[in-house]
């Protein structure tokens, strides 16, 4: 058991990565806050979880929204006590090429995937900095290094969170918090489901080890780094993408 007694909060964990993330954190040990918009979802995995031995809660929380996450942190410490690992993993995706991309699009996307994870880990490194310790993982993308067409604001988005990550891993480190990111390639989710075959197939064809990721493959790299095994890791992202991108 690599996260024994750890407690952590997962954002967009009702359903996909997030899903995958908090099932594997809880078998290695965490009890979980399971943080969605979708709190009926959410609240399913949160049973989940509880039918196989550990703690844990659903809490409602739209990650763009600032009264939603100061409750969100507030419900989960009433509940837990201590904040050991929060995993940045909401996000959407609202894709066209730049000249049809949509302000509002552009902002939707931007203000969940970015602003959600800048108020997430601010509300959690000051529970951290009390504490002296924990670990902020992101979820990011193979596109905030490749690029991708038909998602400037969701490549933009990625990309801003591993500068926010290397922020963070450099403004905390004296007290003891660790911020790493995670960025998955093709990962079978709803997210990329909704993806017409033929470009499904053109990515496959794209991915060295031939084939598409699944949210457990993610799921190993955010646990890995929320271990002790990972404690000299600051500032790092880890790719799962098949050698999609190196
Ligand atoms: P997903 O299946 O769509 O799950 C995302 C979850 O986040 C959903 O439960 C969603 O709820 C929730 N969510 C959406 N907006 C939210 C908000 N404002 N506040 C809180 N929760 C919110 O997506 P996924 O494929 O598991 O992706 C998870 C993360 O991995 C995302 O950050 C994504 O960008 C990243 N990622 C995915 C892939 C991939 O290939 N799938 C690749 C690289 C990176 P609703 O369904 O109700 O909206």
């Amino acid at each position: 058991m690599r996260l024994e007694g750890k407690k952590a909060l997962i954002t967009g964990a009702a359903q996909g990565i997030g899903k995958a993330i908090a099932l594997g954190m809880a078998k290695e040990g965490a009890d979980i806050g399971i943080a969605d918009v979708n709190i009926e979802s959410a609240e399913k995995t949160a049973q989940e979880i509880r039918e196989s031995g550990r703690k844990s809660i659903s809490i409602k929380l739209d990650v763009s929204k600032q009264g939603d996450v100061s409750s969100a942190f507030a419900t989960f410490i009433k509940e837990f006590g201590v904040l050991d690992i929060l995993v940045n993993n909401a996000g959407i995706t609202k894709d066209n090429v730049l000249l049809r991309m949509k302000e509002e699009d552009w902002d939707a996307v931007l203000n969940i995937n970015l602003k959600g994870s800048f108020l997430c880990s601010k509300e959690a490194v000051k529970i951290m900095t009390k504490q002296r310790s924990g670990k902020i993982i992101s979820i990011s993308s193979v596109v905030a290094f490749m690029g991708n067409p038909g998602q400037a604001n969701y490549s933009a988005s990625k990309a801003g969170l591993i500068g926010l990550t290397k922020t963070i891993a450099k403004e905390y480190a004296s007290r003891g918090i660790r911020a790493n990111a995670v960025a998955p390639g093709f990962i079978q989710t709803a997210m990329t489901d909704v993806l017409p075959d033929a470009v499904k197939d053109e990515m496959k064809r794209a991915i060295p080890l031939g084939q598409f990721g699944t949210p457990e493959d993610v799921t190993n790299a955010v646990i890995f780094l929320s271990s002790k095994e990972a404690d000299y890791i600051t500032g790092q992202v880890i790719h799962v993408n098949g050698g999609m991108y190196m």
